[in-house]
Formats: C-alpha cells, sequence, structure tokens
C-alpha cells in the first residue's frame, strides 16, 4: 500500500468495482480497500438482475450465472398469480447470478485495468484537513496505514459509515430499512424458469418473500420486511421460517445469510470535496424490489469517469464533483427511483384484502411493453377505488 493514490475506493462490491476500473482505466493510479477477507463472501444477496441490465457492464458468463429466468411471478396474500414474461419486461427479468464468483470477476477486472486491490483493510476514519476529506486511515493487519487521495469513492454499501464519518448524513430511517433473511433451499419443487414474489402483510409485512431460482431444485428463498415490523417472535426469520413450513417443509437448507437493503429516497447530496459516494452507501437501492446490483453498477462507473475528469482538470471540489449527483438524477435511474418511491409509498402498507383485489385484477391483464408505470396505469384502470385512494401517486408517475 502506498501513501497517495488519485483515487481510493472503499469497498469492493460492485459499486466500488466498477468505480476502481473505471478510473484505472484512464490511467489514474487507484487502490480499492476491502474490509473482508475475501470478494463476494458472505453473499448477502438474492442475486437477481436483468439481462439488459447486466449486459451494460459485462457479457454474460456461465461461470457466474447460477440461472437464466424467462419469467417473474406476482403472488397475491391468497395465492392469485399474475405472471410477467421477459419480454413483456423488457429485459428486466433476468440471471441469477452466483455473486460468490461475480463480485470477483468484477474487481479482478479493476485489477487487469491496473488497480490495487487490498483485503482485509478496513477505512476506519477519513483524513480531513480543512474541513475535506483527503483520504484516509486504513488498518490491514494490525498495522495502521495513512493514505491520501485527490478523490476518495465511498462505496461502503448498506453499513455505509465512511461519508458519515466526513459530516454527510446517511441515516436511513428503521422503517425505511428493511430487514432480511434468506436461505438457500435444496430438493425442492420449483419454477426453474420463474423468480416468484410474494406479497402480503400478514405473511411479510410492508415487505416481500421471494423464490429466485439458483437451480432446478433449489433456490435462494427470502424475505425483507420493515425494520419497524420487527421484534421478539416476530422478526424476519420467523416470518420466512413460517413460510418455508408452509410452501417447502422438505426443503434442506445448506445457507443462511441476514441483511438489509435500504429503501428509502436516495441521499439529498452524494458529493462532497474530494468525495463521491455510490451505490448502496448513497441509498440507490430500488424501493420496490430492493434491487441495487445494477444501481451500483451505474453509479460506480460514472463516479469513476467523474473523479478522472475532475482530477484531469485539477478540480476536485464539491462543485466540480456535482455532475456525478446531477448526472445519475437526471438519468433513468434517478428518475425510476423518484418514481418506484411513490409506488412503494403508496402500496407498501395495504392490507391483504387490497392487494388482494390488486393482484386479481391484474391476473388477467395482457400488457405488452411491461413498465412499472403502465402496470401502475393498468391497475388503476381494473381498480376505480385507488384513484381515491392514491391521488398523489398518479401525478408522482
Ligand atoms: C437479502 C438481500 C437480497 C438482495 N437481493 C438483491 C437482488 O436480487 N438483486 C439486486 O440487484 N440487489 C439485491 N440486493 C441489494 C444488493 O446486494 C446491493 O444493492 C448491492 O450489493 C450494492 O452494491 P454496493 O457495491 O453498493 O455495496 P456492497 O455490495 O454492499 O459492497 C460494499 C462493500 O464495502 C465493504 N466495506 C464496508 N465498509 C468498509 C470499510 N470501512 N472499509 C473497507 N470496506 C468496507 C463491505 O465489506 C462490502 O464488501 C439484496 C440485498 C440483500 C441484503
Amino acid at each position: 500500500m502506498k501513501e497517495f493514490y488519485d483515487v481510493l475506493v472503499i469497498g469492493g462490491g460492485p459499486g466500488g468495482a466498477l468505480a476502481a476500473k473505471t478510473a484505472a482505466e484512464t490511467g489514474l493510479s487507484v487502490l480499492l480497500v476491502e474490509k473482508r477477507p475475501a470478494i463476494g463472501v458472505p453473499v448477502r444477496c438474492a442475486e437477481g438482475i436483468g439481462k439488459d441490465a447486466l449486459a451494460e457492464f459485462i457479457e454474460a458468463d456461465p461461470k457466474w450465472i447460477a440461472a437464466s429466468v424467462e419469467r417473474a411471478v406476482l403472488i397475491g396474500p391468497n395465492g392469485t398469480k399474475f405472471t410477467i414474461s421477459n419480454e413483456a419486461a423488457g429485459g428486466k427479468v433476468g440471471y441469477v447470478l452466483d455473486r460468490k464468483v461475480f463480485d470477483r470477476e468484477l474487481v479482478w477486472r479493476a485489477v487487469e485495468a491496473g488497480a490495487e486491490i487490498q483485503v482485509h483493510a478496513r477505512a476506519s476514519a477519513p483524513i480531513m484537513i480543512g474541513g475535506s476529506v483527503q483520504g484516509a486511515i486504513i488498518h490491514q493487519h494490525g498495522k495502521i496505514y495513512e493514505v491520501r487521495a485527490k478523490v476518495v469513492i465511498a462505496a461502503d454499501g448498506v453499513e455505509s459509515k465512511f461519508p458519515k464519518w466526513a459530516g454527510i448524513d446517511t441515516t436511513v430511517p428503521l422503517w425505511e430499512l428493511e430487514t432480511c433473511v434468506q436461505y438457500i433451499v435444496n430438493d425442492i419443487d420449483i419454477d426453474p424458469k420463474a423468480n416468484v414474489f410474494y406479497i402480503s402483510n400478514e405473511a411479510c409485512p410492508w415487505g416481500y418473500i421471494w423464490i429466485f431460482p439458483k437451480g432446478p431444485r433449489s433456490a435462494n428463498i427470502g424475505i425483507g420486511i420493515a425494520g419497524t415490523k420487527s421484534g421478539e417472535g416476530h422478526r424476519a426469520k420467523d416470518y420466512l421460517d413460517r413460510y418455508l413450513a408452509k410452501e417447502f417443509p422438505n426443503g434442506k437448507v445448506t445457507e443462511l445469510i441476514v441483511g438489509g437493503v435500504p429503501v428509502c429516497r436516495p441521499l439529498e447530496c452524494s458529493v462532497a470535496d474530494n468525495l463521491i459516494i455510490v451505490g448502496d452507501a448513497a441509498r440507490l437501492s430500488d424501493p420496490i424490489t430492493g434491487g441495487g446490483i445494477y444501481n451500483a453498477m451505474y453509479t460506480g462507473k460514472l463516479a469513476g469517469n467523474v473523479a478522472a475528469a475532475a482530477i484531469k482538470n485539477g478540480d476536485t471540489s464539491k462543485k466540480a464533483l456535482m455532475v456525478y449527483d446531477k448526472t445519475w438524477r437526471d438519468s433513468h435511474l434517478g428518475k425510476t427511483l423518484v418514481r418506484n418511491y411513490a409506488v412503494k409509498e403508496s402500496f407498501i402498507k395495504m392490507d391483504d384484502k387490497k392487494l388482494n383485489s390488486i393482484v386479481h385484477s391484474m391476473s388477467d391483464m395482457q400488457i405488452e411493453d411491461l413498465s412499472v408505470k403502465k402496470l401502475v396505469l393498468a391497475i388503476f384502470k381494473e381498480n376505480p377505488w385507488l384513484a381515491l385512494e392514491l391521488p398523489h401517486l398518479l401525478k408522482a408517475l
């Protein structure tokens, strides 16, 4: 580890890997530090990503694709189903990754581009001079390093602390932090070509249960519930265990993971002097699905490019880096986050009776070229009472 780099990236997830690769490709000196001893583990993810979304960054490789999915199935509280084909979803249904391998591949590509990677290397504080970030204190194997950089990219994920230490409020309200538990369940009868989403406020309050296939008879089966809905005897794991006992009583569990997903609005500002915040650290996961792999890669790549341009121009001030914040907010990603937050807010607290009525009304829908907007408009058409209950949502679409 050297004392000085052009760019220091904190976190070796998809956001950090893309940021490091992109900045290194421009010829800058780049260091990526990852606090865990190995990239990609433990996996805290259901590993689903759209085929088109993935293709923006990397060619699909069977060595890190666990399953290729052809449809998504939404199941309402009483078991009513609504199926969306991959074509209708515009390529949004896609792959179930093997992130243990995928995340390593992304970081390896950053190494190939010239970035230096240090694992088991934890950033414990920013180096602040004159109120601005100038680098970070890194702990590795019992030693402490002071690493300075022209730009620091915080890609430290949902548990992000680095921006907070630098004075940016990154707090996620508890009710907007989904608390998640997931098992890999084997030897079960599933549709290996379908990602399944089960919604019910009784069975998974303010969240959903997912079944994402990892093979013909195995799947990631998990649940996310609002942090405020969790308590003694009704934690996410209790809800998931009840669901498994009912639906897959003979399934063999070989892995358990827990994790959090922010479903709040993004940070008010994702840059500061010499600092860019990407992916989950900037609270950029999708408020409806909790999906954040694409969003992390998108903002990681953008951050790498913006950092490189700012360094080349000799101005890494907040003002110069604001182009990063503005670009993602004005992009399809920023617009989707605003719209999906409004949709999530509108539907998340609905009781099972209303959810049943909505999913039932969807079951006969034939929608080509499906988008969240088109789907919500079709739901409003079939359920006129929603216009009275959610008048603001139509404006937000
Ligand atoms: C249960 C669950 C299911 C999910 N399912 C999906 C899904 O199906 N599809 C989808 O798209 N998204 C899903 N997500 C969300 C997805 O995992 C994240 O959005 C994505 O990983 C964000 O990438 P990132 O690079 O921003 O952060 P991360 O992937 O979290 O990477 C951050 C990295 O920073 C490291 N780090 C943290 N602090 C420090 C420090 N101080 N110093 C050094 N390193 C540090 C961490 O160890 C970590 O490796 C799911 C999340 C959970 C919890």
